[in-house]
């Protein structure tokens, strides 16, 4: 079920070279028609994977379970994006290009294009060191700068329809019209009028706790009655309207359990909003809440099961054992990685819940007292083998990814490997 997503994605840019294909444009003489026709079929291609992008940025909630949560949503939005960007050389390269006689589309194709690689390499900036020096960007004005992203999405399809010389391909193109119409829908949606569908609900800060010296807990009470239900594990968007810092929209899991009354998030300070975060957010303060989404949930897995919580990947896992009653139907074995001790969070309820539920086993290691934790501990730990047990990772991405290698060595199944991702760009 969560691939269907991404299979659909695939299947999407099948059917588009399929329809361009079965009906192909008349033959009108032209000189390079076939490399014209096959520049429109990687153009199309192109359309419909940035309509496919700008829709996952809408974050449908119905559509978690196709991909396994927003998080991977991101992560299949962020692959599609940066297939099409590549596309857009492919076509470029491939379209007969002649510097005379040009018409409305050749210019909005240098725009188009200029915009998209502009954004796009700005949001790679991140994962390339070079790219990151050079823009020396923040996630915010980063994702200022990707609000256009749509205005030159749409600029690239009128560029196809208002070029001097367009092929003849009636059903192809309305096909690919179908694709501009959800990509500018989406872009709308998520730029202007979504808000008008989501639910933000009105919060306030009831306390603000600091478990050490970069972490901050914030306990919120809803304003209102009708607050959506969430699962443990799950995670909402905040922002703090009572501070101008603050009033960002940051996504946290909810490291409260479900049944409490209030809200808890556990946050560390990395960046410039969370270390504002830390110094500024006060009781008393407004919040408003959206979400919320993932689908990261061990009642889901089997009846074995190896958690990993690096850092704060603790969060999910907070959440986890907070719901638990004493009636653990599976049996995990916890690891829960940090540094040095002054950085664990919760140990103490991280034993409680141990003692509660005796087939939850609590393992804590302090890497540079312990040395880093490695995968022949936790398969002794297991019995010897971990070929059927579910594992569930949330922690530092190069962390995550290791351990994911090295279960996927040992025959794990990738069905069994769940990882919430904490990384939205
Ligand atoms: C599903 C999910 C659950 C998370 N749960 C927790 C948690 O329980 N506790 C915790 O401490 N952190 C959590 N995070 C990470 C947290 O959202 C980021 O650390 C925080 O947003 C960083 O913001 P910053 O400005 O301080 O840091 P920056 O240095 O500006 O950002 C660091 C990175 O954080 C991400 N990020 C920054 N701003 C945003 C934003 N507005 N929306 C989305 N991503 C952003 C980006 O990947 C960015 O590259 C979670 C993230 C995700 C995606």
């Amino acid at each position: 079920m969560q691939r269907i997503g991404n299979l659909g994605i695939i299947a999407l840019v099948i059917l588009t070279i399929i329809v361009w294909l079965v009906f192909p444009p008349e033959y009108d003489g032209r000189a390079n028609f076939e490399r014209q026709y096959a520049g429109e079929i990687i153009g199309s291609i192109n359309i419909v994977l940035m309509a496919t992008a700008l829709f996952l940025s809408t974050r449908p909630k119905w559509a978690e379970k196709y991909f396994g949560g927003l998080d991977k949503m991101y992560i299949t939005h962020r692959q599609v994006a940066t297939t099409a960007f590549l596309l857009i050389f492919v076509h470029v390269l491939t379209v007969p290009i002649s510097l005379t006689g040009w018409a409305l589309g050749n210019y909005l194709a240098v725009i188009a294009f200029t915009g998209i690689v502009v954004i796009v390499l700005n949001s790679l900036a991140p994962r390339i060191a070079f790219l990151n020096k050079l823009t020396g960007g923040t996630y915010e004005g980063w994702k200022k700068l990707k609000k256009y992203i749509g205005v030159f999405f749409i600029l690239g399809f009128i560029h196809s329809l208002t070029i001097g010389k367009p092929l003849h391909a009636f059903i192809a193109i309305n096909w690919v019209q179908i694709f501009f119409i959800i990509g500018t829908v989406s872009y709308l949606y998520t730029e202007i009028f979504g808000r008008f569908f989501k639910k933000y609900v009105p919060y306030s800060v009831e306390a603000v706790k600091h478990p050490n010296q970069s972490t901050t807990e914030v306990t919120l009470r809803a304003k209102t009655d009708s607050i959506p239900t969430h699962r443990a594990g799950q995670f909402l968007f905040v922002r703090f309207t009572s501070n101008k810092t603050l009033n960002e929209s940051h996504p946290f899991t909810i490291s409260s359990a479900p049944h409490e009354d209030v809200l808890r998030v556990t946050v560390k300070a990395s960046g410039d909003f969370t270390h504002a975060l830390f110094s500024n957010l006060q009781a008393g303060m407004d919040a408003v809440v959206e979400g919320a989404y993932g689908l990261f949930d061990y009642k889901t897995g089997g009846q074995k099961q190896i958690w990993i919580a690096g850092g704060i990947g603790l969060t999910p896992f907070l959440s986890f054992i907070r719901d638990m009653n004493g009636s653990l139907q599976q049996d995990i074995d916890f690891y829960y990685t940090v540094r040095h001790a002054e950085e664990a969070l919760f140990l103490d309820e991280i034993e409680a819940a141990a003692k509660k539920n005796p087939r939850l086993k609590a393992h804590v290691r302090f890497s540079s007292r312990d040395g880093s934790l490695n995968v022949d501990d936790i398969v002794k730990n297991a019995g010897g083998s971990v070929q059927a047990h579910h594992i569930y990772m949330c922690g530092p991405l190069p962390m995550v990814q290791a351990f994911e290698k090295k279960f996927l060595a040992l025959d794990v199944p990738a069905e069994n490997i769940h990882f919430e991702e904490f990384n939205f760009r």
